[in-house]
């Protein structure tokens, strides 16, 4: 499947100058959503992963999905104040702002293999924090998967060396 024909790129979002990926027409498209996930599912099905993380908000469309499909758990990794157990944080700057993002501090166990699931790579800041919240819990990250990437941005730079990237559409 084309996965890059159900996205459509829209000018100056959500500021001058960016080109943003809308992923939602290819959310509303059945059988491109599964499709999409099943095809991740394939590459990651053997990595003996035992949770999945994704970041709010697009992180959750692609990570719960695929938690499913391979029948691990799900972590959401929120912005700060969002979660309503005890947390730990960490600060990231995104393509266009800056943030904070957390996790309850009992989502995942020492030791346990976290694959972290987003929408879209681009500068990196995002991953590269996931991974940092990961790893203060005790966590293995095992790699990242992603239904867009925007190779030009060197965002996988960002994940520590010899970790699994997969990306289902590049730009
Ligand atoms: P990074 O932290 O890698 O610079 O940016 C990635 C994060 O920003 C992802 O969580 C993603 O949802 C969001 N993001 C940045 N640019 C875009 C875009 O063009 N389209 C979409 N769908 N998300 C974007």
């Amino acid at each position: 499947m084309n996965f890059k024909e159900y996205i459509r790129v829209i000018e100056d979002f959500p500021q001058p100058g960016i080109r943003f990926k809308d992923i939602t027409t290819l959310l509303q498209n059945g059988a491109a959503y599964k499709e999409a996930i099943d095809e991740i599912a394939r590459f990651v099905k053997d990595k003996e992963i035992d949770l999945i993380a994704g970041p709010e908000a697009r992180g959750f469309v692609v990570g719960a999905p695929l938690a499913y499909a391979l029948g691990v758990g799900f972590v959401p990794i929120r912005k700060s104040g969002k979660l309503p157990g005890k947390t730990i944080e960490a600060d990231y700057s995104l393509e266009y702002g800056k943030d904070k993002l957390a996790v309850h501090d009992n989502a995942i166990k020492p030791g346990q293999r976290v694959l972290i699931a987003d929408d879209l790579l681009a500068t990196g800041g995002t991953i590269k924090t996931c991974v940092n919240l990961i790893e203060q819990l005790g966590g293995e990250v095992v790699g990242s998967a992603f239904l867009i990437e925007l190779t030009y941005l060197n965002g996988r730079e960002q994940l520590p060396a010899g970790k699994d990237v997969f990306t289902l559409i590049q730009y």
